[in-house]
């Protein structure tokens, strides 16, 4: 067998205990004689795995007992509008953040529903920038406070979380989610699709405070009402018991890696090596975004023309490294290194990056 750097945007690397563990388990679940993908979802084997789960995601963040954690269906997208529709609902008014592609999609959905007041829109910069956090504007008649706090394509980064004060602040961290500590009591809402930090594609984290629950209006149909995943434990209807096995897997092998302190660490250590090897030749490699606010998760970086770009994609899979190719919207490359992207695939890259530079600058 042998494993590739795989640095891919989402479904992405994933960690390997975590795959070999389900692989070694699929067939015949804990002697169950069946998979865990054919039982009933209201089994033993399965209610302790969708709980552990559960518990994994309250560990791992330390979360205070008035939060719910939930497993949806539908990925990230259905929150940009169950978000609104829950929230802030026809008529009401919230605030939002536009930093790029997927707060644009957020903006779109909640458009659909009520007013969308923009506290800090970057489309002036390209969206290769962020604001203080000291100069954002709370409405104090929003319904919450909307931001994503890694740009997946563009490559960008919030450092740090405004205190939003009464205004609940609501994140889209799909692409971040479970990679740094983060203050769980400034949040109202926290979403994540599970295929970029947490697991395989097909389900979404939602993080809740409780209170929350009670602005979910009794006219909407069932399955888009937080309030009634939340008293069911997500168990309302069939949940996506696959992506939640895989989440509780991927979580507890990041729990055992240390959990969030871990992570942080490691995503500073790729991150250095990676940004290094662009400082090492910034003559030849150049990062669009402004340095305040370069991502961690996803690094983008341009090479002086497309030709190259297309050889340094080629020629770093022929090393073993794939899915470098920028975002097809923006071009240029991407290296996304999620926590399971160990920092050895980090250093493969950079050098990769010293040699190619060499050769072709
Ligand atoms: C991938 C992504 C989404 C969309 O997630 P789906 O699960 O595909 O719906 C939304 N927001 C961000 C920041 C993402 O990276």
């Amino acid at each position: 067998m042998s494993r590739i750097f795989n640095f891919s945007a989402g479904p992405c690397t994933l960690p390997l205990p975590a795959i070999e563990e389900a692989a070694a388990e699929f067939v015949d679940y804990q002697g169950a004689g069946m998979s865990l993908i054919e039982m009933s979802h209201r089994g033993k084997h399965y209610d302790e795995v969708h709980m552990e789960a559960m518990d994994v995601v309250r560990r791992l963040y330390n979360l205070p007992d008035n939060y719910k954690v939930l497993f949806l269906g539908g990925g990230a997208t259905l929150q940009f509008a169950m978000v609104p529709m829950n929230l802030m609902g026809p008529g009401g008014k919230c605030d939002l953040t536009l930093t790029g592609a997927w707060s644009k999609k957020a903006y779109a959905d909640a458009q659909k529903i009520g007013f969308v007041n923009l506290a800090y829109d970057g489309s002036d910069e390209k969206f290769m920038n962020l604001p203080n956090i000291a100069d954002l504007q709370v409405s104090e008649d929003a319904a919450y406070f909307h931001m994503t706090s890694n740009e997946t394509i563009g490559g960008v980064q919030w450092p740090e979380f405004p205190d939003t004060g009464d205004v609940p602040l609501v994140c889209d961290m799909s692409s971040d989610f479970v990679s740094r500590r983060v203050d769980i009591s400034k949040f109202g809402l926290i979403y994540a699709g599970a295929q970029k930090n947490a697991g395989p594609a097909g389900a979404a984290i939602v993080i809740i405070r409780e209170d929350l629950l009670e602005r979910s209006r009794q006219d909407l149909p069932a399955y888009l009402s937080y309030a009634t995943h939340a008293p069911k434990d997500s168990m309302y209807n069939t949940p996506p018991v696959f992506p939640i096995y895989m989440i509780g897997k991927t979580l507890k092998w990041l729990e055992a890696q240390g959990g969030l302190e871990a992570a942080e660490k490691m995503a500073d250590d790729r991150a250095n090596l990676i940004y290094g090897a662009m400082r090492d030749d910034a003559d030849f490699y150049s990062c669009p975004v402004n340095e305040n606010c370069r991502s961690k998760m996803n690094i983008v970086f341009r090479l002086p023309n497309e030709d190259l770009e297309k050889k340094f994609v080629a020629e770093a899979l022929a090393e073993g490294m794939s899915g470098l190719k920028g975002h097809r919207s923006v071009g240029g490359c991407r290296a996304s290194v999620y926590n399971a992207m160990p920092v050895a695939g980090a250093q493969a890259l950079a050098d990769f990056m010293a040699a190619f530079a060499k050769a072709n600058g």
